[in-house]
């Protein structure tokens, strides 16, 4: 459920009239709404209640927006982490230390010993290389680092091969086979205490049953680490369920199944749990509103030309993504047209000959479901400033990320001193 509805004809965010809003901020914006971000916060914790007292430590690459953060901060969110700039984003929002966690497969030294200054609650280490490298980094400042082991249960997550994780040949965490030797090692390690394991297979994820099983996984391995004679006080059992993009789809399963299947397959397991939803909690909470600049009828299809492009939304381009396109005040006609931006990329395409609401020039057109995974990734590519961000509450709004203007985005660049 999200707040963006019709309301006399107008796509409204909460109270707020998209047109009007398009007036005062301009366009392309990305539109929050906070109702929706805390609805969706509440469900998922609704969902994992009488689960102990777990931690929802939001994945802040879904969407790193301090005003986003700081919404679900002020709920009791944790973070989930991947670089020392979200660990900064995340505390300047106010998520306290002790409830960031410092996820990646390629963390550096530097952002080892800074985490580690910050007072982080725990590291997801993915190698026995980074469990010596940062026990290094920590036995050198005088500090212990609390680790969890992510584990690569080798399960296919039936999502887009780009986004899975948890297969053998994927990059991430250490196959979970050599698991119990390397929590052995790290026990070893005079800047560790290792304190538990986490695993992450992949985002938007159709269905329960390969969760299920890397999850079945990770309570045997803790099994096996307990009989050795080890400490497992954490499961971490990251993010990843999906959520609906096209109404034509199956939905994904409901977060109170979700919660369902883990309580039965946690069961006995007397560890604390942590969750990392991203793309669940923010993903229908956010829009990208965009104006048709024209159409244009082509050799085989309608085009109607938008000024979002690949560079603002990439979801689309990188993962053969499906947005629902609506005009923010339909005709209550429709048209086939294939939408797409004014980028010099043939994958700037946003729907190929899809049914449409008719819209022409100057009108606006939402992209919905574009929260996680949208301004993130946005790119300046073609020279083109990032597009301003604005959250709404109620009839309130504010401009979260202000437009980037043409000097920010070339004034960065230098002439080299022999030209
Ligand atoms: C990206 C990521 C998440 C969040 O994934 P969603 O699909 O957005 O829920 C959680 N944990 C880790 C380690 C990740 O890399």
């Amino acid at each position: 459920m999200d707040h963006f509805q019709l309301r006399n004809g107008v796509l409204h965010a909460e109270d707020v009239d998209l047109e009007a809003l398009a007036a005062r901020v301009g366009t392309p914006f990305y539109c929050y709404s906070s109702a929706t971000i805390e609805r969706h916060f509440r469900v998922v914790q609704e969902a994992l209640s009488g689960l102990g007292d777990p931690l929802i430590a939001y994945a802040v690459k879904a969407n790193p927006n301090l005003s986003v953060i700081r919404t679900l901060a002020r709920l009791g969110a944790g973070a989930d982490t991947v670089s020392i700039g979200e660990i900064e984003r995340a505390l300047a929002a106010g998520v306290p230390p002790e409830r960031i966690v410092f996820s990646g497969v390629g963390k550096t030294r530097d952002e080892m010993a800074a985490a580690l200054l910050k007072g982080i609650r725990q590291f997801n280490i993915e190698s026995e290389e980074e469990a010596v490298e940062l026990s290094a980094v920590a036995a050198g400042l005088g500090r212990t680092a609390r680790v969890a082991f992510r584990v690569n249960p080798d399960v296919d997550a039936g999502t887009h091969a780009k986004i899975s994780t948890g297969k053998a040949e994927n990059k991430f965490g250490i196959p979970i086979g050599r698991a119990p030797a390397a929590y052995a090692q790290a026990q070893t390690l005079p800047g560790l205490d290792p304190v538990g394991i986490a695993v992450h297979i992949g985002s938007q994820l159709g269905s329960l049953a390969p969760l299920e099983a890397a999850f079945e996984r990770v309570g045997a391995l803790i099994a096996e680490l307990r009989a050795a004679g080890h400490r497992v006080e954490i499961a971490d059992l990251g993010g990843g369920l999906g959520i609906p993009y096209d109404p034509a789809q199956p939905l994904p399963p409901s977060p109170a199944d979700y919660g369902a299947m883990v309580k039965r397959v946690t069961a006995g397991w007397d560890v604390r749990l942590i969750f990392e939803p991203g793309r669940l909690i923010v993903g229908n909470a956010g829009i990208l509103v965009t104006r048709v600049i024209r159409t244009k009828r082509g050799g085989a299809t309608e085009f109607v030309i938008v000024d979002a492009a690949m560079n603002d939304l990439l979801r689309p381009s990188l993962y053969d993504a499906w947005h629902d396109i609506r005009a923010v005040r339909p005709r209550a006609e429709t048209t086939t047209a294939t939408v797409v931006g004014p980028v010099c990329e043939t994958g700037d395409t946003f729907a190929t000959r899809r049914t449409v609401d008719a819209v022409e020039a100057g009108d606006l057109v939402a992209f919905m479901t574009a929260g996680a995974y949208g301004a993130t990734m946005a790119s300046t590519y073609n020279s083109r400033p990032l597009v301003a961000e604005v959250m709404v509450h109620g009839a309130d709004w504010a401009e979260v990320r202000p437009r980037e203007t043409l000097e920010d985005l070339i004034g960065r660049d230098r002439i080299a001193p022999w030209l």
